[in-house]
């Protein structure tokens, strides 16, 4: 049989969980297009948004990958401007803003992608639409 596609490459490609041959979105991260979500996978057919609503959750892994980028981006300025003081209270508050502007795109499309291959137990790799 020809080679399987990893789940480590489907989720860094965006790939659909149930072939990790479709693209789970249009467009491109970081681009002139305005990335959407599939509703249908273009590979297998799969539904991509399982039920109405079903990405409000993907709102709670966004939030959660932000804390985590934000503690990161400070623990960053405080290497470079040292402790929060007055004086660097605006590179600490700029910094940080333009950090969460800056990771919009890629905290929208990998929140969705962990939401769809990691925490969604009901949609399993069907090795049988991989090719
Ligand atoms: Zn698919």
């Amino acid at each position: 049989m020809e080679g399987k596609t990893s789940k480590l490459y489907a989720i860094v490609h965006a790939k659909c969980p149930h072939c990790r041959r479709g693209d789970i979105f249009t467009g491109s991260m970081y681009g002139f297009n305005i990335q959407h979500t599939k509703e249908v996978c273009a590979h297998c057919g799969q539904r991509i948004e399982i039920e109405p609503g079903y990405f409000y959750a993907a709102m709670y892994v966004s939030y959660a990958m932000n804390v985590i980028e934000m503690l990161i981006v400070s623990y960053i300025t405080y290497l470079i401007c040292g402790p929060l003081t007055d004086e660097t209270f605006w590179n600490y508050l700029i910094v940080i803003f333009t950090g969460c502007f800056a990771l919009y795109p890629f905290n929208y499309r990998y929140s969705r992608i962990i939401l769809l291959h990691v925490l969604s137990p009901n949609i399993k790799y069907k090795p049988y639409y991989d090719r």
